[in-house]
């Protein structure tokens, strides 16, 4: 996966574009995700230098989801879009709202101790 991805919110005031290098999906199985995403929560991670806004910076909210991290959310329509350290270099993008996501693949599983009842944990490495 080497090309240019771009993605949106639901309702589209956000929208965004993000360059490779991607360290991948990795899907986070946690209560904290669950509750968020209603599901697990499959993330491409990224570099924070290597993605832009192209639209609706300002109508992210940004919720302080734990000491380290923090978590975006389009403030029209409640998409969860967005996790990041608040200090580290990477930006972690809910997957589903990329426009274009052939080719990615689910690498890796964090925390499937808490995985639902109700599905099947998707194929790659299991943490
Ligand atoms: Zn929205
Ligand atoms: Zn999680």
């Amino acid at each position: 996966m080497d090309k240019t991805l771009t993605g949106r919110c639901m309702c589209g005031a956000v929208q965004y574009e993000v360059n490779p290098p991607f360290t991948g999906v990795i899907s986070c199985h946690c209560k904290d995700c669950q509750r968020l995403h209603g599901n697990y929560n499959p993330l491409l991670i990224a570099e924070k230098e290597n993605f832009k806004f192209t639209k609706g910076e300002d109508d992210v909210e940004w919720y302080n989801s734990s000491e380290s991290s923090e978590r975006g959310f389009c403030k029209t329509c409640g998409s969860q879009m967005f996790k990041r350290d608040k200090t580290g270099p990477k930006i972690k993008i809910s997957a589903g709202n990329i426009d274009d996501t052939s080719g990615l693949q689910n690498v890796k599983n964090v925390w499937t101790k808490e995985a639902g009842g109700f599905y099947t944990i998707p194929p790659g490495e299991q943490t």
